[in-house]
């Protein structure tokens, strides 16, 4: 039979009943028509609905056929009368209709192992429902047929799905082949910029180290427990060290020197210097001494020191020495000069000194204009007699030969009498803020005096006349304040550190008034004078507004 030239079926019943019987099973070969071909063919065999059932070969089922309904209430009842059916050929039972649930008869024809015709309700006419059987046969091919068109669509689709999903991977391949390009071709960049940055730190650690070496002076890094990192040939010379030796085996051969009694020994001058250079970043001018032996002359070195920092953290220090034994020895040398020189001239100056009063005196009663030169020869006298006397303090403060004769004496009245004596003229009286005492304290009066004296002539000469000076005195806590202030030219803030160290001037200063003598030397001598009363000395000063110089010593108990 032709199942695909079948006439559409007509609700109408057929004149000719077998005709209609062959009809309508053509009519179930369609899918389209298979549910409405089935309840007529049903109802021509006496029946209200039928079923076909046939094996899935993939799974070994029996199923409804495709168009058929495909759930059937109590669907367990349904295997075993299918069950039953296939054992018996042939079976009758009480069953749920698929649609309606509702219960009715069922007559179940096997074909073979392979389909089962299953005639719901009313009364089938036995001869009829035999004679559909005859095409089961027929209808399993179909159906069976149409199985095997679902399974190849569904296959087709799925090879479809898969060349789809393969065009997919293709082209993510083609992608991830165009990024491993991309990314090849980064690091050929970032390589050649590696390469790049290799030749200049190259060329730059080259630059660095003939910069090292072209340096005069010693030049080290070490790490933070002193392992050295780098040292110039300047430094392994000088310390008789190289790379990966410990600054710290120096040991005692590192003196810091301090003036003016020499060398002195810290015993742990390189831990010292290394973790002062840790903590405070940098080290300036540590004036040192390096005795690498007995035998070898002792170099004087002036030490400074870096630390390394990587981000917050220290990682090393860099030191640099410069060698500096020749100049040490001409200092020497210039310190010997000056104590001879200032020795030898005194003797001639106490002479002229001497004469000069004797001369004086003689010539009383001689016309004023000779008065006047002896006068003149008598400032003279004495200005240089101060010059020489600072020359011979400062080579005593050197040669550690400054000493002082102690008493316990009243402050009070010392400043008193050193700013009487030291008037500079009615037209400049000195202002005195002084307790009337006493105040005791133990030292040598003779050196405070000077001390005083130097202060209140300096503020004479480096102010206007006609301006105030004052001197005060008070007591604090456990020591004595005395304090000179004018309202001169001041010292510029820069100037203030230095103006207590040995020949140090003030460059822009220039004398204002009174004697125009000066070397800088009599703050450098005022300093070691109180520092040996062990004292404070101090200056608070302001360009244009003056300076206040002051000084305090520890209180007689
Ligand atoms: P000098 O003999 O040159 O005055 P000092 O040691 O007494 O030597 O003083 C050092 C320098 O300090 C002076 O040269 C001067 O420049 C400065 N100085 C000292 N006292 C004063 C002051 N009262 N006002 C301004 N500058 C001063």
């Amino acid at each position: 039979m032709d199942f695909t030239t079948a006439q559409p079926l007509s609700a109408s019943s057929p004149n000719n009943p077998r005709q209609g019987l062959t009809q309508y099973v053509a009519a179930l070969a369609q899918p389209a028509e298979r549910e409405r071909a089935a309840q007529l063919l049903a109802q021509l065999v006496g029946a209200e609905d039928l079923v076909i059932f046939i094996r899935d070969q993939e799974i070994g089922e029996l199923l409804p056929a495709l168009g058929f309904p495909q759930t059937f209430p109590q669907g367990r009842k349904w295997r075993s009368f299918l069950d039953l059916v296939l054992r018996a050929q042939r079976a009758e039972a009480s069953l749920p209709m698929p649609r309606s649930a509702m219960m009715t008869t069922a007559c179940g024809i096997a074909y073979d192992d392979q389909a089962v015709l299953v005639l719901l309700g009313g009364n089938p006419i036995r001869a009829d429902v035999h004679e559909v059987a005859l095409y089961l046969p027929l209808l399993v091919a179909a159906f069976q047929g149409e199985l095997s068109i679902k399974t190849a669509t569904a296959q087709a689709m799925l090879a479809r799905n898969a060349v789809a999903e393969s065009q997919l991977v293709g082209k993510s391949l083609e992608l991830a082949r165009q990024e491993l390009q991309q990314a090849l071709h980064q690091t050929r960049l970032t390589l050649n910029h590696n390469e790049e940055l290799n030749r200049q730190l190259a060329g730059q650690a080259a630059e660095l180290r003939t910069i090292l070496e072209a340096i005069p002076d010693a030049i080290l890094a070490c790490d933070v427990h002193g392992i050295i990192t780098r040292i110039n040939a300047q430094g392994r010379d000088l310390f008789d060290l190289d790379i990966g030796d410990s600054i710290l085996s120096l040991g005692s051969k590192l003196l810091v020197f301090k003036e003016p009694r020499g060398a002195v020994l810290l015993t742990t001058v390189p831990e010292y210097l290394l973790a002062q250079a840790m903590q405070t970043n940098r080290l300036t001018d540590l004036r040192c001494v390096l005795r690498k032996s007995e035998l070898l002359p002792e170099h004087h070195l002036l030490l400074n020191a870096v630390s390394i920092r990587m981000r917050e953290d220290v990682t090393g220090v860099v030191f640099t020495a410069t060698d500096i034994t020749h100049i040490h020895h001409l200092s020497e040398m210039k310190d010997e000069f000056l104590a001879i020189a200032s020795h030898e001239l005194r003797t001639p100056l106490t002479t002229i000194k001497m004469m000069t009063q004797v001369a004086q005196r003689r010539t009383a009663r001689a016309i004023p204009v000779e008065m006047q030169h002896f006068e003149q020869i008598s400032h003279a006298v004495l200005r240089m007699e101060r010059l020489v006397s600072d020359l011979l303090d400062v080579s005593r403060v050197q040669s550690g030969k400054l000493s002082l004769n102690l008493i316990l004496f009243d402050l009070c009245a010392l400043c008193r009498q050193a700013t009487s004596d030291e008037q500079f003229g009615e037209e400049r009286p000195i202002a005195m803020n002084i307790p009337s005492g006493p105040i005791n304290v133990w030292g040598d009066p003779l050196r405070i005096t000077q001390v005083i004296v130097n202060f209140l002539t300096n503020a004479n000469k480096y102010s206007q006349a006609g301006s105030p000076i004052t001197i005060t005195l008070h007591a604090v806590d456990s020591h004595v304040r005395v304090a000179v202030s004018d309202a001169g030219i001041g010292i510029p803030p820069q100037d203030v550190p230095h103006v207590f160290e040995r020949f140090f001037r003030v460059p822009t200063n220039t004398v204002q008034n009174g004697s125009r003598v000066g070397l800088g030397l009599g703050l450098y001598i005022c300093r070691t004078i109180i520092e040996m009363h062990q004292g404070q000395i101090g200056v608070d000063s302001t360009v244009g507004d003056g300076s206040t110089f002051w000084f305090t010593l520890p209180l007689a108990a």
